[in-house]
């Protein structure tokens, strides 16, 4: 059976050692998440995903979930009980106001718990991150008669959440979505359509699912104009929160798929169900945005969390299995061949692996921070320049930790040879698993032209100019110091490629959008790399600091671990930036009909 052990250690270092947490206690809920604090409930929600969790993943996968002839589903064994553990610990609401039943923590402790969660059990995870999803959806744009109802169930996990956007004919163009919704005297709309691939759509944790519909209302505009945004749930709430009528929404059929069979993903029938709008009608887009923006933040962690427990497992199979010697001789004489952990090659893949997942690690937990800027601080400069960040990196994190967060996973499959391919160790559902992150919440492909057609521009660049600056500073300001020298100089030159692409952007592709979309992965994947060797400097510099009373190793195995990142991963920045000078031509020369 596959291990899994919570980083959490790392977790708490780099809140506390890297990006100090405690520097931020202005904010709301920040005072309340001392250390101490924070390591109680990191370290509880480890033993939570490593001793109950991770066991059921194996089920989850084997068994799926089935649906009934009533259209009920029913989840793997062992999930129900989980779930109600899961309630009980409270770790749904950890970061929502306390006003609706949460703990107002920073977003930090939240990202930490979910990525935790997806590597234990990415399939079961799924079922209370979309009802964080539908809570922040919610508490941005419901009224407050939706936000008392429906937000404190949902915060004590007696109510999960969906999102509703696709259908069988639109998928990325939202605006074709054909759902309709019919005004009703008392205020409320009947909505009528199918939904295709909902997660979590139906299932047998909750006593209620409060679906977040897509519709449009009679006579609205084509395209994303003329969407709206509607609370739909399985059963109608009572004003007391107590549970009502049945409504006519319901499980047609359940999809098999490729991998997370314990989450049920769902094709969804609204039969004239009762709805009410959330947010103003014909915005309904820029209200499920919320949502999206922060599942698109939450998908980003299950690239990341499939690859840390691929290569943990990876790690140990490396110090155990026995074959060939070790080409400089044998390293365990007394054994009939060294443990493949001697061989470079396998080294490499074990460096590569743990070098994206300690910085990805750190570049979901700063952006949380700087997420909890945004929302909690004092309206101001602070708060406008989180804001930009949050923009112009959720696409990156969406598209660079899902891309290779799923190439990692492979790569740790790799290390275990064929054993990596048969069901016994686990190494092919980690695969299965991480593939889709890839796909929904926005293709990558649609990730990358949201980087370079939207987010570059936005605000005559503001968002672009700040974030290059911010690292040219960074460099600078440790340029002079021998021990972070060989990192901040190749960041340095990075960072210039980086700049360049965004130049030739600028200068070829305003009149020319064929050189903006065939760039733009190249782009979106220049642009994490930079920002993945930021994060390596940052915890370099903490890692210095902590190296001479560290007598674990550690810091030591950081400071090689960034070395290697900045003499083996970062120099990939210069291939992107020619990939992206040499235009769309190519690409685009041959007709449709030579494909
Ligand atoms: C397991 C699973 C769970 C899901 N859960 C949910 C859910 O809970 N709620 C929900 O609403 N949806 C859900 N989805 C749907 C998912 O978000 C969509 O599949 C995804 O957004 C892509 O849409 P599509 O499949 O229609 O692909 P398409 O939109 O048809 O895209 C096909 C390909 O073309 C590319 N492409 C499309 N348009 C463009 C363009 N303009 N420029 C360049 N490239 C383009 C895309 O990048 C993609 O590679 C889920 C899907 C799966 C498989």
């Amino acid at each position: 059976m596959p291990v899994y052990k919570a980083p959490v250690e790392d977790v708490l270092f780099l809140l506390n050692d890297v990006f100090h947490i405690e520097r931020f206690a202005n904010l709301p809920g920040f005072a309340d998440a001392s250390p101490d604090t924070v390591r109680v409930i990191v370290g509880e929600a480890a033993k939570f995903c490593e001793e109950v969790l991770a066991p059921l993943n194996r089920v989850g996968d084997r068994q799926g979930c089935r649906r009934g002839d009533d259209g009920s589903v029913t989840t793997p064994d062992g999930f129900r009980e989980a779930y109600r553990r899961y309630t009980e610990g409270g770790w749904i609401g950890i970061s929502v106001p306390q006003e609706f039943g949460g703990l107002d923590l920073p977003m930090a402790i939240t990202q930490t718990v979910n990525e935790f969660m997806a590597s234990a059990n990415m399939a079961f995870a799924m079922y209370p991150g979309l009802t964080q999803g539908a809570i922040a959806a919610l508490l941005a744009h419901g009224t407050d008669a939706q936000k008392a109802l429906y937000v404190p169930k949902m915060v004590a996990g007696e109510w999960t959440g969906t999102m509703n956007l696709t259908e069988p004919q639109c998928g990325t163009d939202l605006g074709l979505i054909r759902t309709k919704a019919v005004r009703q005297a008392d205020g409320s709309f009947r909505i009528t359509g199918t939904k295709i691939f909902i997660s979590a759509g139906e299932h047998d944790l909750a006593a209620n699912i409060v679906h977040l519909v897509l519709a449009r209302v009679e006579g609205a505009p084509e395209g994303t104009r003329g969407l709206s945004l509607f609370v739909v749930p399985k059963f109608v709430p009572n004003p007391n929160g107590s549970l009502g009528a049945r409504n006519a929404v319901s499980c047609g059929s359940l999809e098999e798929k490729m991998g997370i069979h314990g989450n049920a993903t769902c094709v969804m029938n609204y039969d004239g169900a009762a709805g009410w709008l959330v947010a103003e009608e014909n915005r309904g887009l820029q209200a499920m945005f919320v949502m999206m923006n922060e599942a698109r933040l939450g998908v980003g962690v299950q690239g990341l969390a499939l690859s840390e427990v691929a290569y943990q497992n990876a790690a140990q199979y490396a110090r155990d299995r026995l074959q060939g010697r070790a080409v400089t001789g044998a390293a365990f004489k007394d054994k009939p061949a060294d443990p493949i952990i001697v061989h470079p090659d396998i080294r490499r893949t074990l460096m590569t692996i743990r070098a994206f997942n300690e910085a990805a690690r750190a570049l979901v937990l700063w952006t949380s921070i700087r997420s909890d800027v945004a929302h909690r601080a004092d309206a101001g400069k602070d708060r406008r320049a989180a804001d930009d960040y949050m923009g112009l990196l959720t696409p990156v994190i969406k598209g660079v930790l899902t891309d290779l967060g799923f190439a990692y996973t492979v790569m740790a499959q790799q290390v275990f040879g064929g054993h990596g391919y048969i069901q016994e160790w686990g190494m092919e559902q980690f695969v299965r698993d991480a593939r889709i992150p890839m796909i929904y919440e926005g293709a990558n492909g649609i990730q990358a032209l949201d980087l370079v057609g939207r987010k570059l521009g936005k605000d005559g660049g503001r968002a672009a100019m700040a974030f290059f600056n911010e690292v040219q500073g960074y460099v600078k300001d440790h340029a002079g110091n021998d021990a972070m020298k060989p990192l901040v100089e190749p960041l340095g030159r990075a960072l210039g490629h980086l700049q360049q692409a965004t130049m030739w952007f600028m200068q070829n592709a305003l009149t020319k959008p064929d050189n903006a979309g065939a760039g733009a992965t190249d782009y979106m994947h220049l642009f994490g790399l930079v920002v993945l060797g930021y994060m390596w400097c940052r915890i370099a510099v903490a890692a210095h600091e902590k190296l001479a009373a560290d007598t674990s190793g550690r810091m030591k195995a950081k400071l090689v671990t960034a070395r290697f990142f900045m003499e083996r991963m970062l120099p990939e920045t210069a291939a992107h930036l020619a990939r992206i000078q040499a235009g769309a031509a190519s690409v685009m020369e041959l007709p449709a009909e030579m494909f």
